[in-house]
C-alpha cells in the first residue's frame, strides 16, 4: 500500500469514502495528505474532524446547490461535468474572493459514468479565452473513468484518447497540468497512458461494503 502512496511521478488521492476517521488517520500518519470523497456532506464532516493540512479532493458528482459549502474546504474538484456547475463555481468563488482549482470531467466510457462532458462539448468550451471568461476558476486539467471491463484494450483506448486531449489543451492553457485517471483496478495502465493523478480506494482501504 505504501508503494502506491509515495511516488515522485504522480499524486495518489486516497479515496476514503465510507471509511471511518480511524482508518483515514492511519494513512495520514504514514505521511499521506491527499484524500478524496464523493459526497459533500461526508467530505465536510471528515474535514472538520481530521488535521487541517489534508488536501481534500471532491471526486463525485456535485450538485450546484452544494457548491457554496464545498468551496471553502476542497483543494481540487475533479468532477466538473456541466457548464451550469462551472458557472456556479465561478460565481461562488468570486463571492468569497478565491480562485478554485478544478478538473473538467470527461465521459470517456460513455456508460460507466453517466456524468461528464462529451469530447465535442469539452472541446468547444475549452479554448484560449477560457480563463478570461471564468475569472475565478483555475483549470488544472481533466478527469475520466474508464469502462468497467476486463478488456485492457478498451481501457487503453479510452485512456490514450483522454491523454491526447489533455496534451492538446495543456499547450493552449497554461494552468493545465493535471490528468486524473486510474483507480484501483486500472491505475497501472493509466500511469502508462500518461496519468499523473490516480484515485485509489479499495487498494488502500480494502473493499467497501457499499457504493
Ligand atoms: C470510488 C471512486 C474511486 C476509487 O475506486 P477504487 O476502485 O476503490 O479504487 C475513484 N474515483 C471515483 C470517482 C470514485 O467514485
Amino acid at each position: 500500500m505504501e508503494n502506491i502512496l509515495n511516488n515522485d511521478n504522480y499524486i495518489c488521492v486516497a479515496v476514503s469514502k465510507t471509511k471511518p476517521i480511524e482508518e483515514i488517520s492511519k494513512v495520514y500518519n504514514l505521511g499521506h495528505r491527499d484524500f478524496g470523497e464523493n459526497k459533500v456532506q461526508e467530505l465536510i464532516k471528515k474535514q472538520k474532524e481530521l488535521p487541517k493540512d489534508i488536501n481534500w479532493h471532491m471526486i463525485g458528482h456535485l450538485q450546484t446547490n452544494k457548491v457554496k459549502r464545498i468551496l471553502p474546504v476542497s483543494y481540487l474538484i475533479h468532477s466538473v461535468d456541466s457548464i451550469k456547475l462551472l458557472n456556479v463555481i465561478d460565481k461562488e468563488s468570486k463571492k468569497i474572493n478565491s480562485i478554485s482549482n478544478i478538473l473538467i470531467q470527461l465521459n470517456i466510457s460513455e456508460e460507466t459514468s453517466k456524468y461528464g462532458f462529451l469530447y465535442e462539448e469539452a472541446d468547444a468550451l475549452i479554448n484560449r479565452d477560457f480563463l478570461k471568461k471564468y475569472n475565478n476558476i483555475n483549470l488544472r486539467g481533466f478527469m475520466g473513468m474508464a469502462s468497467f471491463t476486463e478488456d485492457d484494450n478498451i481501457i487503453k483506448k479510452q485512456f490514450d484518447k483522454l491523454n491526447n486531449f489533455f496534451m492538446q489543451k495543456k499547450k493552449l492553457i497554461e494552468t493545465v497540468d493535471t490528468l486524473s485517471m486510474g483507480m484501483s483496478n486500472d491505475y497501472k495502465l493509466a500511469l502508462k497512458c500518461g496519468s499523473n493523478m490516480i484515485r485509489i480506494g479499495s487498494k488502500i482501504f480494502g473493499e467497501r461494503n457499499y457504493q
